[in-house]
């Protein structure tokens, strides 16, 4: 009998997100030659990457066009000189989420919903996030902790719905989200269950058997909110990842962030629209950056956000218009600009 190549055969479905993950690009000099990017960008790529770490999984990184800084998917993993660049208003924790932190890992800030860091670790390091300086080593889950929050959500009755946030809570293990899950559905005033979370865009085998076992099994509503920010990132094995959600009754939305020199006109925004639905994923948010200290070359202003807007209005229909938000620390939800 022939034995099969070690080459070739297929890695176990359950192996497959995970090798991934743990094979992503972390050296900045590696990404910059994979993707044919000159001298000129590897000192800025490495100034940025001490700050905050590269990571880029090979899934994404088929998507992004070779030698050509420029490329919109690029511009989003790509470390740079400017992150070291302190900017007066840009800060370490934008959102002060460190004042709405009851039990660590355990963020309430909005009336009725809770949110909780399931995953320190992310799949793609965006360069424009707002959690980039977040203290995970002080908030990184464990049971007992979870246990804490858990306890939290309990003893208030107001909060309907526990969002699983991180870095990427899909980053978690199956084992360890469907553990959180069912504690989560056997508390009476719970009712959904939402997830935000890039691991369907950037390694679309995340969602697997295994996933979606626990998934379809809760009884509360589920709510996917993926981040995506332009069209190329939709690709076909994004899509497939999208069905499989939606065959397991998820609710797909998107919140992108407007960048600049990834999104930041009303041609592009409107073929992400269109490309959102056609992967039966309805447009939510357009968010303005949150003023996280290293991301300030991603700024798009407030004028131009609107103008920008006012375009994607004529021409797209209403239901594919994402609402354009900033988050404002101590608002009661997020504030439409
Ligand atoms: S939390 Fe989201 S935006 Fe931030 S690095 Fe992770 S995937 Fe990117």
């Amino acid at each position: 009998m022939q034995r099969p190549d070690p080459e070739t055969k297929p890695l176990p479905v359950q192996a497959r997100w995970q090798t991934q993950l743990a094979g992503a690009i972390r050296d900045p000099l590696e990404l910059c030659r994979r993707l044919g990017l000159d001298e000129a960008w590897q000192d800025g790529a490495e100034a940025g990457h001490a700050l905050f770490e590269v990571r880029v999984p090979e899934a994404y990184l088929s998507r992004i066009r070779p030698g050509d800084p420029a490329d919109p998917l690029l511009r989003q993993v790509l470390p740079l000189g400017e992150e070291a660049l302190p900017t007066p208003g840009y800060v370490a924790d934008p959102l002060a989420e460190a004042e709405h932190t009851p039990a660590p890992g355990l963020i309430h800030k909005y009336a009725g919903r809770v949110l909780l860091i399931a995953s320190p670790a992310c799949a793609v390091n965006c360069r424009y996030c707002f959690r980039r300086h977040f203290p995970y080593e002080e908030n990184a889950p464990s049971r007992a902790q979870w246990d804490e929050s858990l306890e939290h959500i309990r003893r208030d009755t107001t909060i309907h719905e526990a969002i699983l946030s991180g870095g990427d809570p899909l980053a978690a293990s199956d084992r360890q989200l469907g553990w959180l899950v069912e504690r989560l559905e056997a508390i009476p005033h719970i009712k959904r269950l939402r997830l935000h979370t890039r691991l369907p865009v950037v390694i679309p085998n995340r969602i697997d058997e295994a996933l979606l076992g626990w998934l379809s099994a809760t009884r509360l509503q589920k709510v996917m909110v993926l981040h995506i920010n332009h069209a190329n990132e939709i690709d076909d094995a994004v899509v497939g990842a999208c069905e499989r959600l939606k065959a397991a009754g998820v609710t797909l939305l998107n919140q992108s962030v407007l960048l600049q020199g990834v999104n930041d006109d009303a041609d592009t925004l409107a073929t992400l629209s269109e490309r959102l639905f056609e992967a039966g994923i309805l447009p939510y948010y357009l968010h303005v950056l949150d003023p996280v200290a290293g991301a300030a070359h991603f700024d798009v202003g407030d004028d131009e956000a609107r103008a920008l807007v006012e375009g994607l209005r004529e021409r797209l229909p209403g239901f594919l218009m994402p609402r354009l938000v900033r988050e404002v620390p101590g608002e009661a939800s997020k504030t439409p600009l």
